[in-house]
C-alpha cells in the first residue's frame, strides 16, 4: 500500500492503490540517452487495477507522460512538472492465442518477444529483434525496420484513458504510418493482438533473427548512449546521407555527437546533457536545410521543459 504521498494535490483523494509512486525522480536512469532532469512525480502501477484507480484519482490537469523503456525519449533537463508512469513487469507477458494471433503485454521488450515467438514457430515480427523498446513504445511510434512496421502486424490494442476507462481500438481507426501515429495522447496501451505465420522449422525462425542482428551490430552503435534514429527519413531520401553530404558527420556540442557507425545516431559520449543533444539536433537540422534544402523530423521524442 502507497503511504506518505506528499503531492497529494496532484490527487483528488487518499487512494489505496498499489505500485512505486515517487517524488523528483531523476529521469536521466530511464532513458537510453541518460540525460534529463526530474520528474515531480513517477508511479509505477503494481497491477492493471492500481493503474485504474490511480487514474481515476489523478487530477485532470496534471501533466501526464507514460514511458516505455526510454529508447526514443529525451526529457529534457528541466525535467518534467507532471507524472512519467511507467508499466511494472506485471505488464510482460506472451499468451499464443491461436495458430495466427498472439497477446502481447505493453510492457514487453520487442527484442524478448521476436526470440520468444521464433522459438514457439511463430514467424512474422523478426524485425522486433533489433528494436530495444517495448511494445508500447513500438505501437506509439509505429517502429519498425528492415522494409516492415509495427502496423503491419497489429490487430488490436487493449487501452486505458485518463479517466481509468479500459477500451479496445483496432489500428485501421488510426493512422500509423512511418515512425508517425495519431492515437491520442492520453491513452495508455495495455496489451496488443499481433498477428503471426505458424512456421515450427525454429532454426529457420532463429536464423532470420541472427542475420538481422549481425546487419545491425555492424551498421549501428547498439551499445552507446542514443536513441537510435535521430531523425526520421523524409519521403525518398536516407537521413544519415543527407547528413554526411552537408558536412555534418564532426559536429558536436558538448559531449553529444554523431555516432561514427552511423551519421543518424546522436550518442551521449558520458556527461552530455538534453540540452546539447537538442542543440546538436538542431544545428544538424539547419545544416542540412541550408545546404540540400530538405527539412528533418525528430524521430526522437523531446519531452519536458
Ligand atoms: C540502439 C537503438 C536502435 C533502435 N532501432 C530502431 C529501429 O530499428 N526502428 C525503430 O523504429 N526504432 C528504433 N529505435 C528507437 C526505439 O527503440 C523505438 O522507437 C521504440 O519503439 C521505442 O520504444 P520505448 O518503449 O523505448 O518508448 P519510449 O522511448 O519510452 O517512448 C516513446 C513514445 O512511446 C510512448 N509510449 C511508450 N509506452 C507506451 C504505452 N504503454 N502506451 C502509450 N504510449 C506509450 C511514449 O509516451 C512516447 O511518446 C532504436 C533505439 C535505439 C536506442
Amino acid at each position: 500500500m502507497i503511504s506518505n504521498i506528499s503531492y497529494y494535490k496532484n490527487l483528488k483523494s487518499k487512494s489505496d492503490f498499489n505500485g512505486k509512486l515517487k517524488h523528483n525522480v531523476d529521469l536521466s536512469k530511464f532513458t537510453w540517452l541518460q540525460t534529463g532532469g526530474k520528474a515531480k512525480l513517477f508511479f509505477i502501477p503494481e497491477k492493471l487495477i492500481d493503474l485504474k484507480k490511480f487514474l481515476k484519482n489523478l487530477n485532470i490537469d496534471t501533466p501526464a507522460f507514460i514511458l516505455g523503456a526510454g529508447s526514443n525519449t529525451l526529457f529534457r533537463d528541466l525535467g518534467y512538472n507532471g507524472v512519467v508512469i511507467k508499466l511494472s513487469r506485471n505488464f510482460e507477458y506472451i499468451k499464443i492465442i491461436n495458430d495466427n494471433e498472439v497477446k502481447v503485454g505493453a510492457a514487453t521488450n520487442c527484442i524478448k518477444l521476436a526470440r520468444i515467438l521464433a522459438r514457439k514457430g511463430a514467424s512474422g515480427l523478426e524485425f522486433f529483434s533489433g528494436i530495444p523498446g517495448t511494445i508500447g513504445g513500438a505501437i506509439k511510434m509505429n517502429a519498425g525496420a528492415y522494409e516492415k512496421d509495427t502496423s503491419d502486424f497489429l490487430r488490436k490494442i487493449k487501452t486505458i484513458n485518463r479517466e481509468g476507462e479500459i477500451k479496445y481500438i483496432y489500428p485501421h481507426d488510426y493512422k500509423m504510418i512511418y515512425r508517425e501515429t495519431n492515437f491520442p495522447e492520453e491513452f495508455i496501451f495495455l496489451e496488443a493482438t499481433f498477428e503471426y505465420k505458424k512456421n515450427k522449422d525454429v532454426s529457420d525462425n532463429l536464423n532470420k533473427i541472427n542475420e538481422l542482428v549481425t546487419k545491425r551490430k555492424l551498421t549501428q552503435p547498439i551499445k552507446e548512449k542514443t536513441s537510435g534514429s535521430t531523425f526520421k527519413n523524409p519521403k525518398n531520401f536516407k537521413a544519415w546521407k543527407l547528413i554526411q553530404k552537408s558536412g555534418c558527420k564532426n559536429l558536436r556540442v558538448g559531449k553529444a555527437s554523431l555516432s561514427k557507425l552511423h551519421s543518424n545516431f546522436i550518442i551521449n559520449e558520458g556527461g552530455a546533457t538534453s540540452k546539447d543533444i537538442e542543440k546538436l539536433g538542431e544545428k544538424i537540422r539547419e545544416k542540412v536545410f541550408k545546404k540540400l534544402g530538405i527539412i528533418l523530423d525528430w524521430e526522437i521524442r523531446i519531452i519536458g521543459e
